[in-house]
């Protein structure tokens, strides 16, 4: 590992992997790679502090029981919460975002505190959000629509602190009935889409990527087929 590689970091994949958002880590590797950086994940598992001089963290969604195991490992290790602070780009999905918050109540009813890193809440609405989510960004530099597949009963109310990623054009996002989806605050981003979000949204990926590396914005990779398949999908 060089001087110069992108240390990624794939915060608690053994309790906050449920959905596959691993692969969000794995998109952004390879994104570095091809643009000629090194770049490596590193891992954090349940057993080990969470390090504070990564370049990027990404944390995935999970069940109640999982996510409140990850939040007590990440009130008790602040690393996540240091390199925050000092201006890291942290990518939250789903569960996540809740943790990342002040409270999230679970769906039966008990309220966990949270990290604190998103002005948010987050308390069980009625009906489990399940299907396809499009939406439009917000985040100023993102042109394309995000798309994802969301899986949730909690419903994400925002504080004057943090702003939305998009606005829903299709499925419920953070569902409180706002149109909203996901988060932004400072340079942590929360989303509910699984997809993996990454793999879906190569532009948001790109937007991560240059933070990491501490520039305002990355130059396109050249993918015609991807491109191609992503006008498809969108389509459908
Ligand atoms: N347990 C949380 C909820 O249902 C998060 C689910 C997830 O991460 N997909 O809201």
């Amino acid at each position: 590992m060089s001087e110069s590689t992108v240390r990624i970091g794939l915060v608690l994949p053994d309790v906050m992997g449920t959905y596959g958002d691993g692969g969000n880590a794995v998109v952004l590797r390879q994104r570095a790679r091809m643009r000629g950086y090194d770049a490596e994940i590193i891992e954090i598992p349940l057993t080990e502090p969470v390090p504070n001089s990564l370049d990027v963290y990404t944390l995935g969604g999970a069940e109640d029981s999982a996510q409140r195991l990850a939040t007590r490992h990440l009130q008790r290790y602040p690393g996540l919460q240091e390199a925050a602070g000092r201006g890291a780009p942290v990518l939250a999905i789903c569960a996540a975002i809740q943790v990342l918050g002040h409270w999230y109540e679970t769906s039966s009813g008990e309220r966990v505190d949270g990290v604190g890193l998103f002005d948010v809440t987050t308390s069980p609405q009625d009906k489990r959000a399940i299907g396809e989510v499009a939406t439009h960004p917000l985040l100023p530099g993102l042109t394309q629509p995000l798309t994802g597949f969301e899986n949730h009963r909690g419903g994400t109310k925002l504080g004057g602190d943090a702003k939305p990623l998009a606005r829903v054009t299709k499925g419920v996002g953070n569902g409180v009935g706002d149109g909203l989806e996901g988060v932004v605050q400072g340079s942590v981003l929360g989303t509910y889409m699984h997809g993996p979000a990454l793999a879906r949204n190569p532009e948001l990926a790109d937007h991560l990527l240059a933070r990491a590396l501490g520039l305002n914005s990355l130059p396109p990779l050249d993918l015609p087929e991807v491109d191609q398949l992503r006008r498809e999908r969108l389509r459908a």
